[in-house]
């Protein structure tokens, strides 16, 4: 698995970073980054108001 972020749909809320359990979402000017430490446990792309990031499960 693996998640990614949409930038063409992210809004730069910021409602990502203060859901995820080890601080692996980096918010920057630009962009938002999913950073290795990231647990994939999916709470982020439930509190995105525009479905911009993606748990990617891999077949
Ligand atoms: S999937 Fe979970 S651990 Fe990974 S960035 Fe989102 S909230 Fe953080
Ligand atoms: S919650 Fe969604 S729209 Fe808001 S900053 Fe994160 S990815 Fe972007």
């Amino acid at each position: 698995m693996s998640v990614k972020v949409n930038a063409g749909a992210c809004i730069m809320c910021g409602a990502c970073p203060g859901v995820c359990p080890v601080n692996a979402i980096e918010v920057s000017v630009i962009e938002v980054h999913i950073l290795d430490d990231c647990t994939e446990c999916g709470l982020c792309a439930k509190v995105c108001p525009m479905g911009a990031i993606v748990v990617e499960r891999k077949v």
